[in-house]
C-alpha cells in the first residue's frame, strides 16, 4: 500500500504548550491507523490539523500528494466522526444522513439512493424515520458514521468515536467499524486513548506522548516489541523488574540478575538481545554492570504449583526457561481469564491464565508456593527510564482492579 496521508514535521502550540511537537507520519491508502496515547498527548490536535479545524504553526499535511495544509475544512477530502455524534436533533435519521448531500444540491433521486445505501450498510433501515433521541448510543454513532461516509471522503477521521458507549456496545461497534472499513476501503485515522480499541481495529498504531510520536508500527510489533517503558506499560499490561546485566557472551547471550526476589535473594535470567526500537533506545552498546528494565507480559508466564522436582529459581537451560518462585497472593477471576498476583519478595507479579474449562483446570489455591516460568524469548530488556517512576512489578492496573485489590 502506498503512502496516502502524510504529516510533515507538524507543530501546533497553544500559548506555551506544544500540543503537537514536530510530528512526521505517513499513513497508507486504505489502512486503519490509530493515534494512541494518554489524555493531553496531542492526538486530537493532530487529527484536527488534518481536518482543517486547527492550522499548524509549521509543517504540512498532504493527501495523495496534494498539500492540503491551507485548505479550508469543507474543501478537504476528509470527514470527522466525533465522540458526541453531533447529530441534528430536529432531523430524522434519514435527514441527518441526507444533510451533506442536500447542502450540495444533489437531486432527490440521488439522495434517496445514496441514503438508502448508507442506511443498509449501518443497518438502520428500520429506524430511518426516528429522531436521534429515540436511538441508542451505538445507533446514533452509526448515523454519524453514515453521514460522514455519504460524501465519500478519502479519509475518515474518527475522534474517540466509541468513548461514550458502554463496554459491550463498544466491542460490538468496533467489530462493525471493522466491517464498514472493509466495505468502503478508505483510509481511517482513529484517535483513541484505549489500547484495546487501537489493537483491535488498526493495521498500524502511533503511540504518542507529549506531542511526539514515541513509537509507530504494526499493532503486534508494538505489543511484542515496545521500545520504551512508556509504550510497554501503555499498550497492554507489563511486569517490570530492575535488573543488572551480569554476563554478555560473544554468541549474544545476555544474563541479567534481579535482586530481592523472595526466598532466593537474587535470581538469574537469560534474556534476548534487544532488537529494533529497543536496541536503538539504549543508544549505546550494552555492557556488564549496566542497570536495565526486565519486562515480561502477564500472559507469557506458565504458573505451576511448586514441587520438589527439577525446578530452580533462575534460568533452566534444559527447556530455555526462566523460573521465578513465589507465593500466590490473590486471584481476580474474569470468567474467560484469571489474573493471579504472585508475591516474590520485593515484587508483586501479575500472571494471567485463560480459563479453558473450570472443571478440567484444577483451581490454584491462594497462599501456596508457585513457580512462574517463561521462555527466554518471551521477555525483553529496555532502558531503565527513571522518569517513569519507581519499578514496582506489575503495572497498569485499571481502577476496577485497584478496587478489587
Ligand atoms: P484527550 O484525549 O484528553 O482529548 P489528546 O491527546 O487528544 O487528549 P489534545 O486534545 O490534542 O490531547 O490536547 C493536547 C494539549 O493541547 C493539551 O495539553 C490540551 O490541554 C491542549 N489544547 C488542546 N486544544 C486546545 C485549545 N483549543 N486551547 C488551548 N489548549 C489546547
Amino acid at each position: 500500500m502506498e503512502d496516502f496521508l502524510r504529516f510533515e514535521n507538524v507543530v501546533k502550540s497553544f500559548g506555551a504548550n506544544k500540543a503537537v511537537d514536530g510530528v512526521s507520519l505517513s499513513i497508507r491508502r486504505g489502512e486503519v491507523f490509530a493515534l494512541l496515547g494518554p489524555s493531553g498527548c496531542g492526538k486530537t490536535t493532530l487529527l484536527r490539523v488534518c481536518a482543517g479545524f486547527e492550522s499548524p504553526d509549521s509543517g504540512r499535511v498532504f493527501i495523495n500528494g496534494v498539500d492540503i495544509t491551507k485548505l479550508s475544512p469543507e474543501k478537504r477530502p476528509v470527514h470527522t466522526v466525533f465522540q458526541q455524534y453531533a447529530l441534528f436533533p430536529h432531523l430524522s435519521v434519514y435527514e441527518n444522513i441526507a444533510f451533506p448531500l442536500r447542502i450540495r444540491g444533489v437531486s432527490s433521486v440521488d439522495v434517496k439512493r445514496e441514503v438508502e445505501k448508507m442506511l443498509d450498510m449501518v443497518e438502520l433501515i428500520d429506524h430511518a424515520g426516528k429522531k436521534p433521541h429515540k436511538l441508542s448510543g451505538g445507533q446514533r454513532q452509526r448515523v454519524a458514521i453514515a453521514r460522514a461516509l455519504i460524501n465519500k471522503p478519502q479519509v475518515l477521521l474518527l475522534d474517540e468515536p466509541l468513548a461514550a458507549l458502554d463496554l459491550k456496545l463498544r466491542q460490538r461497534m468496533l467489530a462493525e467499524l471493522d466491517w464498514i472499513h472493509d466495505e468502503v476501503g478508505i483510509t481511517f485515522l482513529y484517535v483513541t486513548h484505549d489500547q484495546e480499541e487501537a489493537l483491535g481495529i488498526s493495521d498500524r498504531i502511533a503511540v504518542m506522548q507529549n506531542g511526539q510520536i514515541e513509537q509507530f508500527g504494526a499493532a503486534d510489533a508494538i505489543y511484542e516489541n515496545p521500545k520504551s517503558r512508556f509504550v510497554a506499560s501503555f499498550v497492554g499490561r507489563m511486569n517490570f523488574f530492575e535488573a543488572e546485566i551480569v554476563e554478555m557472551a560473544k554468541d549474544g547471550t545476555i544474563f541479567v540478575r534481579v535482586d530481592e526476589t523472595g526466598e532466593n535473594s537474587s535470581a538469574l535470567f537469560k534474556v534476548p538481545r534487544p532488537t529494533n526500537g529497543a536496541a536503538t533506545a539504549f543508544g549505546k552498546r550494552l555492557q556488564v554492570g549496566e542497570s536495565v528494565l526486565l519486562c515480561i507480559r502477564p500472559e507469557k508466564f506458565l504458573i505451576r504449583t511448586k514441587s520438589s522436582s527439577s525446578f530452580h529459581s533462575g534460568y533452566n537451560p534444559d527447556v530455555f526457561q526462566n523460573v521465578l518462585s513465589g507465593v500466590l497472593e490473590r486471584e481476580i477471576y474474569y470468567g474467560s481469564e484469571s489474573r493471579f498476583f504472585v508475591d516474590i519478595g520485593e515484587y508483586s507479579v501479575m500472571a494471567t491464565q485463560l480459563v479453558h474449562s473450570r472443571s478440567n483446570t484444577p483451581a490454584l489455591e491462594l497462599a501456596q508456593p508457585v513457580q512462574l516460568s517463561w521462555h527466554v524469548n518471551d521477555c525483553l530488556i529496555l532502558p531503565l527510564d527513571e522518569s517513569q517512576g519507581e519499578v514496582v512489578g506489575a503495572e497498569l492496573f485499571t481502577e476496577e482492579e485497584e478496587v478489587g485489590a
